[in-house]
């Protein structure tokens, strides 16, 4: 034989595994032997069942744990199963601390490798659906398409990119010189309704699920203008109506009264933590139908790290003021018939301590159901998904935790998380 003729045989060789690589492998059928399923947060355990996952979706559930053929089983036999928590505001690229003069000096790719280890403590954790509220221009895009082909073990992530803010508002660049606050810009602010409207078209051409907002001063940006609003009326309305006409919602970031009343009236679909919430705005939230995510997560991270020269003086003197406020957050809300869904801002705090949040809620009034739906069924909603996520049953993403003990019992048995499926794929 020919050096030529091998040479061919090997190229033909070679183009056959490629083709045969590129083949779809026959779906799985992988077979979990569960020792009882709460398919629904309105729904009550239902004893021993067998879950039936092929092509990263749920196939059937049905009773027992005998008369089914599958490729693999998984046995849970001794665990309760339900639907995976989903988180609707997250910040996976970045690590909790005061140090906001690394924005000066870690590029952006070094906020994907820490949102690939943030993405796994996310999933373990028990959440494998999450919504990350504000990021550099394209980490959470990245990380996304990461955990959604496999590469990164995580959570399926909707992503909003940067927020939109105003200038030297919470969300924009503060604290620095003035050239490095002009060479830091995210090139999301904006000033006046036509600008507010563009920048909007702007995050869904560049790949946005979701627009975020900052609605008013935040507390752990260096700007010190106070807590209440920052976008006019005008502007907020500009954002609403343009991300709607493009299919998308809007998260505002809002701690002033008047600052979350602006927003609801504006049409904007969740306020994000919420903390001066009075009557006034909560009712304008009722009236428009708007959603609290009250993270009180967040404020739980930044306490533990008071007075330790963790922050920078005018960041601890606004965690300070809103400390008292987050306490009665979620009862006020609630008091007024606002809606309440799931979001800790994961990043401010440790990532993985997620589900600490769940008996935060029960603390304010919620029942342990109330706080299982919040986090499922509820946030799913906000996310438009609730045909595919936030409950178990056929057809629906093959997203899946097991846990000891009942969560209808016991909200808290949650922070213990044994088994995590994500889009059929098990976390390890
Ligand atoms: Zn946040």
């Amino acid at each position: 034989m020919t050096m030529k003729r091998h040479a061919r045989r090997w190229a033909n060789l070679a183009g056959f595994l490629a083709m045969a690589m590129a083949a779809p492998l026959a779906a799985e059928t992988v077979a979990i032997r569960a020792g009882s399923v709460i398919t629904d947060a309105a729904s009550e355990p239902t004893g021993p069942a067998t879950i039936l996952v092929t092509d990263g979706r749920i196939v059937s559930i049905t009773p027992g744990h005998d008369a089914v053929t599958a490729d693999r089983t998984i046995d849970l036999a001794d665990k309760t199963v339900l639907p995976g928590l989903i988180d609707l505001h997250t910040h996976l690229t970045g690590d909790p601390g005061g140090d906001f003069w690394k924005e000066a000096t870690e590029p952006d790719e070094w906020g994907v490798i820490v949102g690939a280890k943030n993405a796994r403590l996310t999933a373990l954790a028990g959440f494998t659906t999450v919504r990350e509220a504000g990021s550099g221009r394209d980490t959470a895009f990245a990380l996304r398409r990461g955990t959604a082909e496999g590469l990164v073990p995580g959570p399926r992530i909707l992503a909003a990119g940067p927020p939109l803010a105003i200038i030297g508002g919470h969300g924009d660049v503060n604290g620095f010189r003035s050239e490095v606050n002009e060479l830091l810009d995210s090139g999301f602010t904006c000033t006046g309704p036509v600008e507010c409207a563009a920048k909007v078209r702007l995050a869904s051409q560049n790949g946005a699920d979701v627009i975020k907002i900052t609605a008013t001063g935040g507390v752990l940006s260096q700007q010190g203008r106070g807590l209440e609003a920052h976008f006019t009326p005008e502007e907020m309305k500009a954002i609403a109506d343009t991300a709607h006409s493009l299919g998308l919602k809007v998260m505002a970031h809002a701690h002033g009264a008047r600052g979350i009343q602006q927003a609801a009236e504006a049409g904007i679909d969740t306020i994000e933590h919420g903390t001066y919430l009075d009557e006034a705005a909560a009712k304008a939230m009722k009236a428009r139908g708007t959603v609290l995510v009250p993270t009180l997560m967040a404020l739980q991270g930044v306490s533990e790290g008071l007075g330790k020269g963790v922050y920078t003086p005018v960041v601890e003197e606004k965690i300070r003021a809103v400390q008292p406020l987050m306490a009665s957050l979620v009862s006020r809300a609630r008091q007024f018939g606002v809606t309440i869904a799931f979001g800790t801002d994961a990043g401010v705090y440790q990532h993985g301590r997620n589900a600490e949040e769940l008996g935060l809620m029960k603390k304010q009034g919620m029942s342990d159901r109330e706080v299982l739906a919040s986090a499922t069924t509820v946030a799913a909603k906000v996310l438009g998904m609730e045909g595919q996520i936030g409950r178990l049953a056929p057809g629906y993403s093959a997203d899946i935790i097991a846990v000891e003990g009942n969560p209808l019992a016991d909200i808290t048995v949650l922070e213990e998380v044994d088994f995590v499926m994500v889009r059929g794929r098990v976390i390890e």
